[in-house]
């Protein structure tokens, strides 16, 4: 069973050296374990933070432990009576090939159906991710039909769910993403009405002329994905009582500066500003999954993977997340 281990804390940006591939044997299961073989591991921005030993929402992970994760895969042996052989199943396994889920924890352990939805959306959009938008967008930005919603981070696991779901509300959707590739996939593949290339407006002043380009009536739901200086853009065209879900803030992560430069306008413009954290909205989850899951199965939710080969791949993949080198939700496959 290989495994990825964080071995050390990062000082600034995360590096490679910061985990350790390491190798052991599966333990003979006890009564009420599963063993689960993981087909795919979920990278997620999150995880940078818990590298971190500071206090946050989560504990920090802990060294010279298994980084923990979302995982997907199937049960390879059973002594828990809910479980069977075969059952695909979801769960929080960590980077690592197999995992052993304790009779305690086999809560955590959903079985999924992969009859019309392939195994490896229940880490997306049909997943954690999904959910994330699905909340944000639904009880924070609160979006009204004909109504102008702006996401960052729009071609991204998360961003791509939101502008599909407010698009199916009603709502003009305007993402924000990095590069041409990214911003044509959001507008002709997802359907977004307009996209704006952050990295092609390098100077404020044009990101927001490109932006109010885009937003010819205001914003009225924004949802923040990224922080700092595309925040700071998104604000100024906010219309007056105005909703953010503050969802991320990736372009930070790394110990950057976020550089807030206007708050009055959160003031003037009466706006509210909700931060969240999607784990603590579990009883919103069976409502969620249940819509997401109906529109991939439809076809109506498109989404796209970024699939990274073998274990021994994670941590490079996980560095290229934090920088944009995704596209579409970030995963590793194993089988
Ligand atoms: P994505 O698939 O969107 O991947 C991350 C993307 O962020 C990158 O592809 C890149 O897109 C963008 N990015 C990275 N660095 C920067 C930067 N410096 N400036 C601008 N954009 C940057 O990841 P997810 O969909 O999984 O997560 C999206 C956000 O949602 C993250 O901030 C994450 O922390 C947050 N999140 C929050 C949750 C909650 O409960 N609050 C739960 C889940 C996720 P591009 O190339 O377009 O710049």
């Amino acid at each position: 069973n290989k495994q990825i281990l964080l071995d050390n804390r990062p000082t600034g940006e995360a590096v490679a050296s910061n985990f350790k591939l390491v190798s052991s044997e599966t333990p003979a299961l006890q009564d009420g374990q599963v063993l689960v073989r993981h087909h795919y591991l979920s990278l997620d921005p999150y995880m940078r933070g818990r590298m971190n030993d500071s206090k946050s929402y989560a504990a920090p992970q802990p060294l010279g432990q298994v980084m923990q994760g979302g995982t997907a895969g199937e049960v390879v042996e059973s002594k828990n009576a809910k479980f069977s052989l075969g059952d695909k199943v979801v769960g929080f396994g960590g980077w690592q090939e197999y995992s052993v889920v304790d009779a305690g924890q086999v809560g955590m352990l959903r079985k999924v159906d992969t009859a019309h939805i392939p195994l490896s959306a229940y880490l997306g959009a049909v997943g954690m991710p999904g959910v994330t938008a699905w909340y944000g967008l639904m009880k924070i930005c609160e979006p009204k039909p004909g109504e102008t919603v702006v996401v960052s981070a729009a071609s991204g696991a998360v961003g791509s769910v939101v502008g599909q779901l407010a698009k199916a509300r009603g709502c003009r959707a305007v993402g924000i993403a990095g590069g041409k590739d990214k911003c044509d996939y959001v507008v002709q593949e997802l359907g977004f009405d307009a996209c704006v290339d952050y990295k092609a407006h390098k100077d404020p002043k044009s990101l927001y002329a490109a932006l109010k380009d885009a937003t010819p009536n205001g914003v009225d739901g924004y949802f923040e994905n990224v922080g700092g200086v595309i925040m700071d853009t998104v604000l100024a065209r906010m219309n007056a009582f105005g909703r953010i879900a503050l969802c991320g803030m990736i372009a930070g992560y790394d110990g950057q500066p976020l550089p807030l430069t206007t708050p009055q306008l959160i003031l003037t413009n009466r706006l509210k500003v909700q931060g969240f954290i999607v784990s603590e909205h579990m009883e919103h989850w069976p409502a969620a999954l249940t819509e997401l899951g109906t529109l991939v199965a439809t076809g109506k939710l498109k989404f796209r993977e970024s699939v990274a080969q073998g274990i021994e791949a994670a941590p490079e993949a996980f560095l290229g997340l934090l920088k944009g080198r995704n596209f579409g939700k970030q995963l590793v496959k194993l089988i």
